[in-house]
């Protein structure tokens, strides 16, 4: 055994570390020997004293310990290097995401044994997310590791809000390595370019969790009549327009993203057939239908509406409200494309929630497709917390 400090797991909730489970929560925690400090690697040991796996303690998270190896090698800095370089393999050999000019998760924290480190790449910048404290202190190491994988002009790191209180974890987000562009970045997305801002834009700036989807959709579109409801910088809409619908109106709140939303329809040459409205989602639509007007297709892309398990039963009311106000808005024989981004809702939650809105506005429903995550956003089996989204495809009568 080694001389790392030691954290013992309660009697009967070993069972998800033990299955592979990279969050050990405070509950779960019998006793702490050794006085780690936070960020210090820790020996996670079961009743018996035996060696259950190893990781990065933080007294100040109520994820006590983040696990990344379940046999006792050193999480030294070789150690993330290899997993970061691993991560970026299945990118490159696996998915064929290497397209200079392209963009793509290249590494997605729980969903590549890397819990608290998500890397975006467009083109040759990446951004860069922390989201726990023991990284974050190693975050130079982490960041070169990177930058050794894949050529790399530049780095800017994003912090998602809620970090500190969670974490007790403090950074400022900027620029860590290289140059940035002042202007917005262009990637490749298909035949579609997208601009894409690193430094204010959401997330880490697009939605590469939607790639597939987008295509997905797209093979609808054909002279259809578009909302794309919650359309941020146009990735639904801009994919949708340029593979022939008719006209396509994208509705958002983010003036920003707005703004960059039209810049996307002219890049693509389909700035004719698209416009954007400023609106509430729930508004926009309740309006629209009051006025009679019918679309041949809606995608609906809301915001996480769950951050907490407490916040489900809400999150699934309001998935219902916005798909039967869609509904309602949808010609016969219409596509709705509906999203759910919320890990905390489960995909059969999500189902009920729209056969629900059905009941509610009178329609029927069946769902064509299924959709989940992008490939680079890869689900852990054994952190179930790494699969979030949801896409389903409905046809409408
Ligand atoms: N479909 C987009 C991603 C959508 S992200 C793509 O493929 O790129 C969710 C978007 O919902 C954000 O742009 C956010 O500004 C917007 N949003 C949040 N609350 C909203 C509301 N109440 N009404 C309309 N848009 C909203």
């Amino acid at each position: 055994m080694s001389d790392l400090a030691r954290v013992l797991l309660a009697p009967g909730r070993d069972g998800p570390v033990r299955g592979g489970h990279p969050w050990l929560f405070s509950g779960a925690v019998a006793s702490v020997t050794g006085d780690p400090e936070d960020g210090d690697e820790v020996d996670v040991v079961g009743a018996d004293g035996s060696f259950v796996a190893r990781g990065l303690y933080n007294a100040l998270s109520q994820i006590r310990v983040r696990l990344y190896a379940w046999e006792p090698v050193a999480l030294d800095d070789a150690f993330f290097a290899r997993r970061i370089a691993d991560a970026v393999r299945l990118r490159t050999d696996s998915l064929g995401l290497d397209d200079a000019d392209g963009a793509c998760r290249l590494v997605f924290s729980e969903g590549d044994g890397l819990s608290g480190f998500t890397v975006d790449r467009y083109g040759p910048w990446l951004s860069v997310q922390l989201t726990s404290l023991a990284l974050a202190r190693r975050r130079d190491a982490l960041v070169d590791a990177a930058c050794a994988a894949v050529p790399c002009a530049g780095v800017v790191l994003r912090t998602e809000k809620g970090v500190l209180q969670e974490e007790g974890l403090e950074l400022r987000d900027g620029v860590l390595r290289g140059t940035l562009p002042e202007e917005p970045v262009t990637v490749r997305e298909g035949a579609l370019v997208f601009e894409v801002d690193l430094r204010t834009g959401q997330k880490t700036g697009f939605y590469l969790d939607q790639r597939e989807n987008r295509a997905r959709a797209a093979a609808y579109a054909r002279g259809r009549t578009v909302a794309d409801v919650c359309c941020y910088t146009g990735g639904f809409g801009v994919a949708l327009a340029a593979a022939g619908a008719e006209r396509v109106v994208g509705v958002d709140t983010s003036r920003p993203a707005l703004a960059l939303a039209g810049r996307n329809a002219d890049r693509n040459g389909v700035a004719g057939r698209m416009d954007f409205v400023r609106a509430d989602a729930f508004g926009w639509l309740e309006a629209e239908g009051a006025a009679g007007r019918r679309y041949g297709m809606i995608v609906l892309d809301p915001p996480r509406f769950a951050r907490t398990r407490r916040g489900v039963r809400q999150a699934i009311r309001a998935y219902e409200r916005l798909n039967a106000l869609a509904l309602r808005c949808l010609e016969a024989d219409g596509i709705l494309v509906t999203c759910s981004c919320s890990g905390r809702v489960p995909a059969e939650g999500f189902t009920r929630a729209v056969a629900a809105a059905a009941v509610a506005a009178g329609r029927r429903v069946q769902i064509l497709e299924r959709g989940g995550q992008a490939p680079d956003h890869p689900v852990a089996t054994a952190c179930p917390e790494s699969e979030y989204l949801k896409c389903l495809v409905c046809r409408v009568t």
